[in-house]
C-alpha cells in the first residue's frame, strides 16, 4: 500500500511533463532533424482540435508549419505514442515538402516508421478514432506487419 503511493507520487510529475509544451516541441525538434527535414515545425498544444491532431502550413511548401495537438488528447498518450504520433505528423510535411508531394496516412506512415516502431502507431489510432468516433482501417493506413520472412 506505502508503495503504490509512493510509487504515485514519483509517477505524477513525469506524466504532466510528458504532454507539457517543452516537452513536445523537442520531440518534435529531434525527429524532424531525424527525418532531414530542413522547414521550421512548431508544435503547439490548443483548447480543442476537431481532429485532435493536425499540421499545416503557414506558408506553403517553405513553412514554418504548425503541428496543432488538442491538450486533453496529448494527456491521454504515453510518451512513446506522443513521439509516434509527432512523427506521423511530420511525415505529412516530409511529403509535402518532398516531390510527388502526393499525400496519404500510408505514406505518412512509412516516413514515420523511419524513427518509430509500428507497434507504437496502432495504439494512437485506437485513441485519434476513440476520441474522434471515427474508425479507419489499420492495415490501410500501416501496411501488413512484416511475417517471419520479413515480407
Ligand atoms: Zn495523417
Amino acid at each position: 500500500m506505502k508503495l503504490g503511493f509512493a510509487l504515485l507520487v514519483c509517477l505524477l510529475p513525469l506524466r504532466l511533463s510528458a504532454g507539457s509544451a517543452d516537452r513536445i516541441q523537442s520531440v518534435t525538434d529531434e525527429l524532424r532533424a531525424r527525418l532531414d527535414i530542413l522547414e521550421s515545425v512548431q508544435a503547439t498544444l490548443v483548447e480543442h482540435n476537431p481532429l485532435v491532431m493536425s499540421v499545416e502550413t503557414l506558408s506553403q511548401r517553405s513553412g514554418p508549419f504548425v503541428i496543432a495537438i488538442d491538450q486533453a488528447f496529448a494527456r491521454t498518450l504515453s510518451d512513446d505514442e506522443l513521439k509516434a504520433a509527432i512523427a506521423h505528423e511530420l511525415g505529412h510535411v516530409w511529403i509535402y515538402t518532398h516531390y510527388p508531394y502526393v499525400q496519404s496516412e500510408r505514406f505518412a506512415n512509412d516516413i514515420a516508421m523511419r524513427v518509430v516502431s509500428r507497434s507504437l502507431l496502432g495504439p494512437v489510432y485506437e485513441k485519434v478514432w476513440k476520441r474522434t468516433g471515427m474508425r479507419g482501417n489499420l492495415v490501410e493506413f500501416l501496411g501488413l506487419e512484416a511475417g517471419p520472412l520479413g515480407q
